[in-house]
This record gives structure tokens, sequence and C-alpha cells, in this order.
């Protein structure tokens, strides 16, 4: 094969012919607004207990990092309670690996994987790269879910793994606990409910870790990228029954996790508290986006998480770029009209309230 091989010249798998990298687009940009992160950095003290860690990590970094990455996933269910302990608990390089994990386990050919749309545009993604036939059904029209929706979609989807994202992402949309619990007593699907946001839920308590002790085939999914503000870490985990954590395992690539980023996260866990200090503020700022838009003449969809669908635009793309061109890039994503805003900081939420008045309505 000739050295300046193009793609449409290489064997690839039908499936992925004309598909593009996944990802919002990464500009430098003053206001960044766009894919949920805890605009709040640790403070530097714990950035250098960090720079410490890392350098007592390698101190043997000629070695392999724990495999089973046992000090992390002790960590974590210590912070998640409820009496889980490192066998429930699973960790990855972020809740994309994860996931791929739990598909990779449970999906797979002949294997069909559910969600209700709109949803978070990554699980298609999962499903084509693990093999797994990816169908949906859609929320009702204020995006709320119902345990009867839910399991007659199982029912005539014939469902092998279901998504449930609460709070949704793009939508902010909570599914309450005994929607959940009622969906569990109805299937033995596996049902993954993913919590990537459940920090910033006005009822952060209210999390399906709760009913872990009932149902063996349950997985909440959780992150450190999004409260944790540790997105460049990379730790995404799910807290559920040992024997799924062992499936896990059997799918993982071998020493996945690597030194530096146990080292990071560990640290991170010591200082929760700290790390989740502004989650807060960050609640307020998506409750004030969700007064002040309708001032400004904008739809909003009521959130439950730390971003806001705000609407609608004749034009979403116009409206996205004069958004940008006046220094604050949200999200071109979810329903049609919409674009999705994080909550930020007060001087981001400033500039953009201010980009959002030039704008107009397009
Ligand atoms: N689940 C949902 C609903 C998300 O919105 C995201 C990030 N946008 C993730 C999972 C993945 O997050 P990470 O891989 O950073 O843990």
């Amino acid at each position: 094969m000739r050295a300046d091989v193009t793609l449409a010249d290489l064997p690839l798998r039908p499936e992925l012919v004309g598909e593009e990298p996944y990802g919002a687009p990464q500009l430098d940009v003053p206001v960044c607004l766009n894919v949920n992160e805890n605009p709040y950095p640790p403070s530097d003290a714990i950035r250098r207990e960090m720079a410490d860690a890392i350098l007592a990590a390698s101190a043997r970094i000629d070695r392999y990092p724990d495999r089973e990455a046992s000090e992390l996933r002790r960590r974590l269910a210590a912070y998640l309670g409820y009496g889980l302990t490192m066998t429930n608990v699973w960790a990855a390089n972020g809740s994309n690996e994860v996931m791929t994990h739990v598909l990779g386990a449970f999906g797979g050919p002949g294997r069909r994987c559910l969600t209700f749309t709109p949803t978070y545009s990554m699980y298609p993604e999962y499903a084509r790269n693990t093999h797994t036939e990816y169908v949906t059904a859609a929320r009702h029209d204020d995006y709320t879910l119902d345990a009867g929706l839910v399991l007659s979609a199982i029912d005539t989807q014939r469902a092998d793994v279901v998504l449930i994202t609460t709070p949704n992402n793009p939508t902010g949309t909570s599914t309450p606990l005994d929607v959940i619990e009622t969906v569990l007593e109805g299937t033995d699907a596996i049902v993954v409910v993913d919590e990537a946001y459940q920090e910033f839920s006005t009822t952060p308590d209210a999390s399906a870790l709760g009913l872990l002790p009932r149902f063996g085939n349950l997985i909440v999914s959780r992150t450190m990228s999004k409260a944790f503000a540790l997105a460049g870490g990379r730790v995404g985990y799910l807290a559920a029954a040992p024997a799924i954590v062992d499936a896990c395992r059997i799918v993982r690539l071998p020493y996945h996790l690597s030194a530096q980023t146990q080292a990071i996260a560990e640290v991170a866990l010591a200082h929760a508290p700290a790390m989740l200090a502004n989650v807060d503020l960050l609640r307020a700022a998506r409750d004030e986006l969700l007064v002040r838009l309708p001032e400004l003449g904008y739809e909003v969809v009521p959130s439950d998480a730390n971003f806001v669908l705000f609407g609608r635009f004749t034009d979403r793309h116009l409206a996205w770029q004069r958004l940008l061109d006046a220094g604050v890039l949200v999200r071109e994503t979810g329903p049609a009209g919409y674009l999705r805003v994080s909550a930020g900081t007060p001087e981001e939420m400033a500039a953009f309230y201010a980009a959002v008045e030039q704008i107009g309505h397009p």
C-alpha cells in the first residue's frame, strides 16, 4: 500500500466509514461554557500535594501501576458511602471508559442498548465501538420519564442494557428515584443509571446508590469530571454488585489507569469537601440562568444539573457563532433550536449575559 494512504483507502470497519471523531470544539476562547466542567481549580496546597503524590509514584515508574487500582477504589467507595466497599466499585479513564467496559461485558453482537432521547451524544458511540445495537425511545415532551414508558420500551426494544441519565444531559431533567425503583422491579436487563451530574441536583441524596443492596442488575455510573473538578485527571467510576465489577475486570485492558491518574485522584478524594466546595455556587449560577434567561426573552428547560438548555433560535448555529464572536463558547446540542450553556464563575456568567444581550434572537 502506498505510503500516502488515505482513510478512504484503508479497510476500515464498514460502520466507521464516514464517521468523525467525537468531541465539542476545543477553542481558545476567554469564556468556555461548553462541556459542563467545574470551573474552580483546586487550591495551590492541593495541587502541591498532587505533585508530591506524582513524585512519589514516579519513584517506581519503571514498574506497572496497581492493576486493580485498589486504593483509589477504596477511597471512591468511602466517598460514596452507603456501606459500599472496594469490591462494589470500578474505575477507569472517565465514565466514558467505564461505560465502554459495561457494554464490552454486557453488550456486543446481538445485544441491544436502549437510551431515552434526547440524551448524551456519546452513547451511540459506546454502542458502535462495542458492536452493540443502539436503540432509543423518546422521553415525554417535557423530557421526563416514567416507569411505564421505560418498561414498555425495554420490552418492545428487547433491551439488554438500559441507560437512564439523571440528571439528563443535555436537558438537565432528573428522574425520580421511585421511577428507577419501579423499573428495576420490572426488569432483569442491566440498568445503568448515569449520575454524572448527581452532585448538582437539588436532591443529591436521592441517588440510585441506595437501591444497590436490592438489585443485582443495577449499575450507578459517576465521574470526577464534573462536580469534583477533575476533568483533566480523567477518572470515572461505577458502583454495582461485585459480580458486575468482576465482569468489567474481564474486559478492561491491563493497567488501564496510570500511576499518575491514580495518584492525583487519590489526593482529590482525600480533599473531597474542598474539591466540591463550589458546587453550591454552581447550583446558584444554574438557578440564576433559569431566571435571567426568561427575563431576556428566552425559553429554558428546567435543569437539575450544572447547565441549561436555552432557545429557541430559528438559526441556533448563527446564535452560537455570535456568542463565540463575543468570546463565549457554548454547546450546539440538544433539541432543535436550543443551545446548552454550562454554569460558570460570576465573571464568566457576566460575560455570558452581556454576550446574550448582544446577539438578539436569531
Ligand atoms: N455521562 C454524561 C451524562 C456526561 O455528560 C458525560 C460528560 N459530558 C460523561 C458521562 C462522561 O464524562 P467523563 O468521561 O469525563 O467521566
